[in-house]
């Protein structure tokens, strides 16, 4: 049996990557500190032979169990924690990072680092090919976040080179599904919970800003092929769907979905919001064979069904 330890295991996509995995028939352990996560995503999990949970902080010093692979999933993802919690977030991707990769050394460990499509920041490439070197703003309020992811992944490079680790770097681009948390603060359960409870809808600036949204079955189906995969060509790769919109036409799509009547009304756009974001794919699909399938309004009317038992029971 194959032992996998997932650090945020029980966040939004830890949670549906623990389930994957333990009816895969792995040994899963999870690690998570319950900061955005939330017991509900695995207490299904809880009595099954092959899952075990672990309460603590990715960047305590403390003995992790021996296991064939690694999962570092632990970093809070939302926006709206990039004011709350900068430090946090910048040493789970850091500090964490480390504790793992010298994990994943003791144990001859295969291991995967979740990064993200932040690392190219407001990117002036598009799409964004994983060559593209990004533009962040190391010092803007989004720099806790995109820059540790961004030395994180050097960590894992460090250490490959160093230490021939094989480490494999997903770049995640907005994935949405069931689990995320109603007050998350991302575009999609903010739309999802504002339509479903009949308020308006915030767009944040002119709404023209476009991003590309990938349902989490898919994403979850791409980090396991990576994980999987005896040999990769390369040790980073963009996973996301390419179906760019702006954030006003997703805005008008989640209405359609819910069938509500809200309006949309404007708010002002965060600081260094990035202006458009489209992975190009093209490494995941000639290496992996991986590609999203699931559409959009989909995705949403899944994610929807999800919100809808939430909103209407608090
Ligand atoms: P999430 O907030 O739902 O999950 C993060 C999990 O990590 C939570 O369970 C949280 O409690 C845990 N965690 C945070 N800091 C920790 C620490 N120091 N020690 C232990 N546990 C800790 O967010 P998510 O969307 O599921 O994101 C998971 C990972 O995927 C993150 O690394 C994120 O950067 C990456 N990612 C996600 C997206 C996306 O669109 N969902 C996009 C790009 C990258
Ligand atoms: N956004 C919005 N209204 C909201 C939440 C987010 O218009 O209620 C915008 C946000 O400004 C950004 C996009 O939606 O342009 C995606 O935001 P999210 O926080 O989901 O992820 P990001 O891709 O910015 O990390």
């Amino acid at each position: 049996m194959i032992r996998v330890l997932v650090t945020g295991g029980a966040g939004f996509l830890g949670s549906h990557l623990c389930e994957r995995l333990v009816s895969d028939g792995h040994e899963v352990i999870c690690l998570d500190n319950f900061g955005s996560g939330q017991k509900k995503n695995i207490e299904h999990l809880l009595g099954r032979d092959n899952f075990e949970l672990i309460d603590r902080d990715v960047r305590t010093p403390s003995s992790l169990p021996s296991v064939d692979r690694i999962y570092h999933l632990a970093s809070r993802a939302s926006p709206e924690a990039f004011t709350e919690f900068p430090v946090k977030i910048a040493l789970a991707n850091t500090q964490g990072t480390r504790r793992l990769l010298d994990h994943a050394r003791a144990c001859d460990a295969r291991m995967v680092y979740a990064s993200t499509s932040e690392v190219y920041g407001d990117p002036k490439e598009h799409p964004q090919k994983e060559t593209y070197n990004g533009n962040v703003n190391i010092r803007g309020v989004r720099g806790c976040y995109d820059e540790s992811k961004r030395f994180g992944e050097t960590l894992t490079v460090a250490y490959n080179r160093r230490y021939d680790l094989g480490v494999r770097t997903v770049r995640i681009f907005n994935t949405y599904g069931p689990r995320m948390r109603p007050d998350d603060g991302r575009v999609i359960p903010n739309f999802v919970t504002q339509a479903l409870r009949g308020d308006d809808l915030t767009v944040y600036g002119d709404g023209q800003q476009t991003r590309s949204f990938c349902y989490v079955d898919d994403l979850i189906r791409g980090i396991v092929t990576l994980m999987k995969a005896d040999e990769t060509k390369y040790d980073v790769y963009n996973m996301g769907k390419q179906n760019e919109r702006s954030i006003k036409e997703l805005a008008e799509e989640v209405i359609e979905v819910t069938g509500a009547s809200s309006e949309i009304v404007y708010e002002s756009l965060p600081e260094d919001d990035p202006s458009q974001r489209k992975p190009d794919i093209k490494r995941s699909k000639e290496d992996l064979d991986w590609e999203p399938k699931v559409d959009l309004s989909e995705g949403l009317r899944e994610t929807v069904s999800y919100f809808n038992s939430i909103v209407n029971s608090t």
